[in-house]
């Protein structure tokens, strides 16, 4: 029997030592050889608020593990499984999509948030891709300051859209900003947020970051954290940025824990308010971490609310 084992190990030594795709030639040389793909994906979408053009931008895209621990840690393993279930969606991993929005209004270039910067995203070729330079953006306006939004704020230690002036939450730049916020985040926002300082400007509820984009105070994901009301010719859309960021847990059941919540009841309260408006008002919204292209509806269901992606109705 040894004899047999050490054989067999030689047979398979010799059989691993043949190239691949020579091995592959001799058995398979009547099929087409496409590679596999892997990667790919459509970086940006472009729709239609009344006469504004709106792109959201895929910034990046990345799973992560034990998602309950992400999107719903007050609720038994039991329940996350059966909803997960239900819904077709695992319970092992999900998936985070990153995804900042640039709209020409007509006469100006507003970009909302600017994704993970040096960290793996790519606002510059999502924007590329949507036919802009850097240079063209007018406005930067930041949702709230959690790295993933802040971070293509500046490239390689220079600011990535120099001719830009910026917007923030008054109270959102307040918190980041105080003293003793070192340490907590905010040495990032040091570093990324406070060299445009000179060029920025603040919101509070209900005041224009230009003609027809108004600012919407939601604090609990963040303290300050702001979303913003897009008005065109009739047309709404809401870009609600970290307001419910998973697609079933967080719509379904707003009051399910979300662990990147700072203030997790003021989240919940924010996200039955806001994404009932939504519901009975037929309101679309861009969700900064729905799946891409991120846009979609939302309808009133027992308990909670339902993501309807958008299909056609704003396209071009
Ligand atoms: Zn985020």
């Amino acid at each position: 029997m040894p004899e047999v084992t050490i054989n067999r190990r030689s047979a398979l030594l010799g059989a691993a030592a043949v190239p691949l795709a020579a091995s592959l030639a001799t058995t398979t040389n009547s099929l087409a050889a496409a590679p596999m793909q892997s990667g790919g994906g459509t970086p940006f979408a472009r729709f239609k608020t009344g006469a504004f053009e709106v792109n959201t931008l895929l910034d990046a895209a990345v799973t992560r593990e034990n998602p309950q621990n992400i999107f719903g840690i007050n609720v038994t393993p039991d329940e996350f499984k059966t909803v997960s279930d239900n819904n077709l969606i695992p319970t092992d991993r999900t998936r985070f999509y990153f995804t900042p929005t640039v709209i020409n209004t007509g006469s100006e270039l507003v970009l909302f948030d600017t994704g993970l910067g040096d960290n793996g995203g790519n606002i510059k070729g999502a924007l590329a891709g949507a036919g802009y330079t850097p240079d063209q953006v007018d406005v930067v306006v930041i949702t709230h300051m959690h790295p993933d939004h802040i971070g293509g704020l500046m490239s390689g230690g220079a600011p990535t859209f120099p001719n830009a002036r910026y917007v923030t939450g008054a109270v959102e730049y307040g918190f980041w900003t105080k003293e003793g916020a070192e340490g907590g985040g905010g040495e990032l926002v040091s570093k990324l947020v406070k060299p445009h300082a000179e060029k920025m400007t603040f919101v509070n509820e209900g005041e224009a970051v230009v003609s027809g984009i108004t600012a919407m105070e939601a604090f609990g994901h963040t303290p300050g954290h702001t979303i913003y009301m897009i008005e065109s010719n009739g047309d709404q859309l809401v870009l609600a940025a970290d307001l419910a960021n998973h697609y079933v847990w967080s719509l379904a059941y707003p009051e399910w824990e979300v662990l990147f919540d700072m203030n997790k009841e003021a989240a919940a309260t924010q996200r039955k308010k806001v994404l009932g408006m939504l519901a009975s008002d037929k309101i679309p919204f861009v969700g900064y971490h729905m799946p891409f292209p991120a846009l979609g509806y939302v309808q009133a269901r027992e308990g909670g609310f339902q993501y309807v992606p958008a299909s056609y109705q704003l396209q071009l």
